[in-house]
């Protein structure tokens, strides 16, 4: 048995798939899924949006398998990679059983841990924001998944690579790395990305490259927060697995056609990627020329700390209509203020309003 499956909750081993007449009849005279014939009601809707999207996402997935450089049979895609975190709890951990989910990580992890029934096993990361591999390993004990991410939100830093390998290799469980903010990271860490290990580019008896699943997204680099598309790397039965228990179209035509052109500007993406990698180093620059301490980031924010935050937050908000993220409950992360970089002029904008209100 592959370790994934037997990872899997037991009943989603052998649930059923929901079959479509069109996943066995391509094209034709389409009188099988009710839609409206006559088209949309609305005039400036898409003519064809009242067809159902094509389930397996034929385009996106040839195209994102042709970027990343892995098997299309390897990708699923879905509504934001908030439903790929979603529906790996929902295939994975039975109501009651533990999750391992570093902290202070992204806050997703725990929150659909807890709305599926799960419970969550914090482990924090080291002073660094790095793994702490013997924490890491000992929390996830039991647990059939385990949710990571590099680089890190709100800290900004990648966790090291080596770490993830050993507490890949001396776990059970499925890792899920989430690298949403990969592609702003430096060119060693993306070409570093174990994207290709959870693409199945390890050997084929490597147990524990099956466990892993790289999960990523159009929202950051790709700007298409707004599409909702997501995706997961992983091996193909954990794929199979997600489409049979996943809702039938996980993904509207608009996302889907918007993330399959956007591949074809791949240029754009690294342009646009460059600016928000520059302005991210100048707005560092700029928080510490206001005398705080500031965290290096891999990402497109910054976590910097104040004394009174939730003052700082709220006079940036109330007086000067600029809105950031107040992170200072999360443990490790006292007076910790996280901002997205933007526009050169919004940065601008909000060091010069930042600085009005340490005054
Ligand atoms: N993972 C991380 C680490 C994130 O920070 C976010 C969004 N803030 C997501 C996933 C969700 O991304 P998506 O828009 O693809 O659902």
């Amino acid at each position: 048995m592959n370790v994934v499956e037997r990872l899997l909750r037991s009943h989603v081993a052998d649930a059923p798939a929901y079959v479509t007449a069109r996943s066995r009849y391509r094209g034709g005279l389409l009188l099988d899924a009710n839609e409206n014939a006559l088209g949309p009601a609305s005039p400036e809707a898409p003519a064809d949006l009242n067809r159902y999207p094509d389930p397996a996402n034929g385009e996106l997935r040839e195209a994102l398998s042709g970027w990343l450089e892995v098997p299309a049979d390897r990708l699923w895609l879905g509504n934001g990679s908030d439903e790929v975190i979603d529906l790996l709890v929902r295939i994975l951990v039975d109501p009651g059983a533990p999750v391992a989910v570093v902290e202070p990580s992204y806050g997703v992890y725990a929150q659909r841990v807890r709305a599926q029934g799960g419970v969550v096993r914090g482990v924090r990361l080291d002073e660094t924001f790095d793994l702490d591999v013997e924490a890491t390993v000992a929390a996830a004990d039991g647990s059939a998944l385990m949710f990571l991410c590099s680089p890190n939100n709100p800290t900004g830093n990648l966790l090291s690579r080596e770490r993830i390998l050993e507490v890949l290799r001396r776990t059970r469980c499925l890792v899920a790395l989430d690298e949403a903010y990969v592609e702003f990271a430096g060119g060693d860490a993306r070409s570093e990305s174990l994207v290709s290990l959870a693409g199945g580019a390890g050997s084929e008896s490597d147990e524990a490259a099956r466990r892993l699943a790289v999960v990523r997204t159009f929202s950051k680099a790709w700007g298409l927060a707004g599409a909702r598309v997501g995706y997961l790397v992983g091996d193909p039965v954990l794929v199979d697995a997600m489409d049979r228990v996943g809702l039938p179209y996980p993904l509207s035509s608009l996302s889907a056609r918007t993330a399959t052109r956007a591949l074809a500007h791949v240029d754009e993406m690294e342009k646009a990627r460059r600016t928000v990698v520059r302005e991210r180093e100048r707005l560092r620059e700029g928080l510490e020329a206001l005398g705080l301490t500031c965290l290096p980031s891999d990402a497109n924010f910054l976590l910097f700390t104040v004394d009174g935050p939730g003052r700082v937050q709220e006079s940036l908000a109330g007086d000067h209509g600029i809105i950031i993220r107040d992170r200072s409950a999360m443990p490790g992360l006292p007076g910790g203020l996280r901002v997205t970089v933007g526009t050169p002029d919004e940065n601008d904008r909000f060091l010069t309003a930042l600085r009005e209100v340490l005054r």
